[in-house]
């Protein structure tokens, strides 16, 4: 299987969407993407950081697909259909059927966005000491965990972590690490299993039916339930679909419900899969969990039928969750991924393998050999990225790890990557073609990028706002 995936001829696989409404771009972004003095003086302001730059300095926007979705004419519709009522919005009962009917939770509490789920999933379900296991970590799942006193425990299999090996399944869960911890500190230390789908860290990058199987089958035997991030669920689901034996002829709405029936409850930022700007959910089929996080929402992001939403965001959403789980949605957007990633494989470019479901990945440990990783590669590179061509993505290496919140040291991961997230519907191949060959260009003239050291650091999710300076006397000599 792993072989076959490296080899496969790409085959295109159009959208099911003609484009009736096109965002103008400003003549300021327009003149950014001419003008390449102008990206080196902008991004010297914003400290080498990408979060830094104001959107109309970018050209591309690849920093994130979160909330960049385009939204349907029939989501624009539903828009217009919000129930603004403070209690009982119609639209949180749309919301609600959508949600039981696609994901099959009993119980919803609507929040602004995904953090605030995990915050309140963190908050009620840890102890201080407590450990959470997780598939590699998602930034701000992790920091929920540990502000509410647990340690993260990293259990995915080794390969999450190798950029070049083409495994079908990088976002599993290592069985064998999950049961050494269990029998170290006790299943009673551990509230639950943090399971996220097509693992961002790792590059967009599916955990398989079998795993997720043999997963709850451990779980199970010592009652720790499984808590999903579901946040990229149907693109996991895709990639079941295309990957997975047996699969094949089952369609990516029942994949997706048959992932969510093996867990306790999920999370979810609905500003990816959802396809909306805003929003997000916590869900589950825990009554005491439900009534507990319903009381909590009040505190935090507002009344229980809203949760932070407006009504229309909430129509939005539950017409979204439909659409999402359309077999022609999710393959058409995963394949424009693919796309770009299979150019920048053909041209050489290191990029993580297999390309994944929402972003493709360079690899700036291999793009940028001479520059250590104390000197912050993926940030340089995401900065180099921007000067050359006016394109925005995002690093994924050393400052988005931070620092281990005990010892105050900085936690090395073992990828230094720059994301190229594709925001869903917004963005045609032309664009596409654009970013690869401007990749390409600044692959050629790599070695004249030069490191980064920091000047100023944030002690929380610090990749958002720390600012950066070359180490030489220019970013790019
Ligand atoms: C975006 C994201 C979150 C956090 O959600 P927000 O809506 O940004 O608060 C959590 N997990 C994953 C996997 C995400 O991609």
């Amino acid at each position: 299987m792993n072989e076959n995936m490296k080899e496969r001829e790409f085959q295109i696989i159009p959208p099911p969407y003609r484009i009736k409404v096109v965002e103008l771009l400003s003549s300021e972004q327009i003149d950014i993407a001419d003008n390449r003095e102008r990206r080196e003086k902008a991004i010297k302001q914003a400290g080498y950081n990408t979060f830094l730059l104001k959107e109309n300095q970018v050209y591309i926007d690849f920093l994130t697909d979160s909330g960049t979705n385009a939204m349907s004419d029939n989501q624009w519709a539903g828009m217009m259909l919000g129930d603004e009522a403070y209690a009982g919005s119609k639209n949180f009962y749309h919301l609600e059927k959508a949600m039981r009917d696609v994901y099959g939770y009993r119980y919803l509490v609507p929040t602004h966005q995904g953090r605030a789920a995990e915050h309140m999933m963190s908050e009620l379900l840890i102890q201080p000491g407590d450990f959470v296991p997780n598939n590699m970590y998602f930034t701000t799942r992790r920091v929920h965990q540990e502000l509410a006193g647990a340690t993260w425990v990293d259990v995915s299999i080794d390969e999450a972590h190798e950029p070049e090996t083409w495994h079908p399944f990088k976002g599993n869960v290592d069985i064998t690490k999950l049961d050494a911890l269990i029998r170290e500190v006790g299943a009673g230390k551990i509230p639950y299993m943090s399971l996220e789908a097509n693992v961002n860290m790792a590059g967009g990058q599916p955990f398989s039916m079998e795993n997720l199987r043999a997963l709850k089958a451990l779980c199970d035997r010592h009652r720790i339930p499984i808590m999903l991030d579901g946040t990229r669920l149907v693109e996991n689901a895709y990639c079941i679909q295309q990957r997975e034996d047996g699969y094949q002829n089952r369609s990516v709405r029942q994949i997706a419900r048959e992932i969510c029936s093996c867990t306790g409850g999920v999370t979810v930022s609905g500003k990816k899969d959802t396809l909306v700007n805003i929003g997000g959910f916590l869900a589950c089929n825990d009554k005491k969990l439900f009534l507990e996080a319903r009381a909590m929402v009040v505190v935090y992001e507002g009344l229980h039928t809203y949760g932070g939403m407006s009504g229309r965001d909430m129509e939005a959403m539950a017409r979204g969750i439909y659409e999402m789980v359309q077999d022609r949605h999710v393959a058409a957007r995963v394949n424009q991924v693919e796309y770009l990633g299979h150019q920048l494989i053909q041209a050489g470019v290191p990029v993580v393998v297999p390309i994944g479901g929402h972003a493709v990945f360079l690899d700036a440990s291999r793009f940028l050999p001479h520059i250590p990783q104390e000197q912050y590669p993926a940030q340089a590179l995401s900065a180099a990225l921007y000067v050359e061509s006016g394109i925005r993505g995002m690093e994924r290496g050393l400052v988005s790890s931070g620092r281990d919140p005990i010892t105050g040291q900085e936690r090395k991961p073992k990828l230094e990557l720059v994301r190229l997230a594709i925001p869903r519907r917004g963005y045609t191949h032309t664009d596409m073609d654009f970013v690869a060959q401007a990749i390409v260009r600044l692959y050629r003239a790599r070695d004249k990028i030069s490191g980064l050291q920091m000047g100023y650091e944030p002690k929380r999710l610090r990749f958002f706002q720390a600012r950066f300076k070359p180490v030489g006397a220019k970013l790019m000599g």
